[in-house]
């Protein structure tokens, strides 16, 4: 069940069904999220509980649910949520272009691509720091030098960084360096790391884990927002299947299936999704074209010798004509692509939440 309250709700309200609750031994957990009060509370309750609710005031609805991820749903919220990252709207009707390397290589390598992109009018760069590689002999990224670099470069050419946080003792390390904090396909359902990413106050980019279903997917986001993060981030990165010519199998299904179940943005990523740099620039489209709020695209001005994932990065031109197909993908649809001209006033574009 969920009781949400309305925005202008007295304190009181709040009060009352704590009590209300607390007397009759019902588990609840009391949210403020999107600017109300909510709360969430396992099925199974008594109706003379729920007739008091009804005809409490101050409150806005009471849904019957047993859905497991009651405030990533829409039976929480109609609207599609929308936060600031910096000065940009993220989940807004334009759609958010975050694009960087793999991995942070060197200073020369990122801000050549953090230049690249300010000219390109991309506001987000993405890049590792800490790479979860399979092989423990792989590049494992550059560290806190990497974090480190990769906001300088952002700083330097007023971009948002989005970048991993490996684990839970990584948190404190990483969190000043980056804008929004990935969750990779690996840790989808660390609960508890997740549990600690609920309690901070910046977006989270929570990529779907290459063996989850949807459903467990938007549970491992409703630990976030559980925890008081309402800024979470759904990023489709392809699913693990049989076909041994693609590095994943992208789930373009899932992007308007999430959509219709939950008010969270969605990004997608065909970098991850295909392995391969032909099939990046189409499915790019085809995820934009099924509702997609964003997409992360790796890139690197020499893929070849990159030292992780080169063979699904673009080379700079191909992501510039990238960006040009999918203004018109974009149109199609009465939504527009979230880049501006390069020495636009940055004041015209401040973020309100
Ligand atoms: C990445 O974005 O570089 C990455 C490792 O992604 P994923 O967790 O989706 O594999
Ligand atoms: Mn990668």
């Amino acid at each position: 069940m969920i009781v949400k309250l309305k925005q202008e709700a007295a304190p009181e309200t709040t009060e009352g069904i704590k009590l209300l609750l607390e007397e009759r031994n019902i588990p609840y957990r009391m949210h403020r999220l999107y600017q109300k009060d909510v709360f969430t509370v396992m099925p199974g309750v008594e109706d003379a509980v729920i007739d008091i609710l009804h005809n409490m005031s101050g409150i806005d609805e009471v849904v019957m649910t047993d859905i497991e991820y009651p405030l990533a749903s829409r039976f929480y919220k109609d609207g599609n949520t929308t936060f600031c990252a910096g000065d940009n709207v993220v989940g807004g009707n334009a759609i958010n272009i975050v694009a960087g390397p793999c991995s942070i290589e060197s200073e020369e390598q990122i801000f050549g691509i953090a230049e690249f992109l300010k000219n390109s009018g991309v506001k987000f760069i993405r890049g590792g720091a800490f790479k979860p590689r399979t092989s423990p002999y792989r590049f494992q990224g550059l560290g806190l030098e990497g974090l480190k670099l990769i906001r300088a470069a952002a700083d330097q050419f007023d971009l948002i960084v989005v970048t991993e946080v490996l684990d839970s003792s990584l948190i404190e390390q990483t969190y000043p360096y980056a804008d929004i904090l990935q969750v990779g396909s690996r840790n989808m359902q660390n609960f508890h790391f997740l549990k600690q990413l609920g309690k901070l106050d910046k977006p989270v980019l929570l990529k779907r884990g290459m063996s989850a279903r949807v459903e467990e997917w938007l549970m491992a986001a409703e630990y976030i927002l559980n925890e008081g993060n309402e800024k979470v981030i759904l990023c489709e990165r392809g699913i693990r299947s049989f076909d041994n010519l693609v590095r994943n199998t992208m789930d373009i299904a899932s992007i308007p299936l999430l959509k219709n179940l939950s008010h969270l943005p969605v990004w997608a990523d065909p970098s991850h999704g295909t392995g391969r740099r032909d099939l990046v620039t189409p499915v790019s489209m085809a995820a934009v074209a099924a509702g997609a709020d964003g997409l992360i695209i790796e890139i690197h001005p020499d893929p070849d010798n990159a030292l992780s994932d080169g063979a699904q990065s673009l080379k700079f031109e191909q992501f510039s004509a990238l960006l040009l197909q999918l203004k018109n993908v974009a149109s199609a649809i009465n939504r527009g692509i979230d880049t501006q001209a390069p020495k636009q006033n940055k004041n015209l574009n401040l973020c309100v939440e």
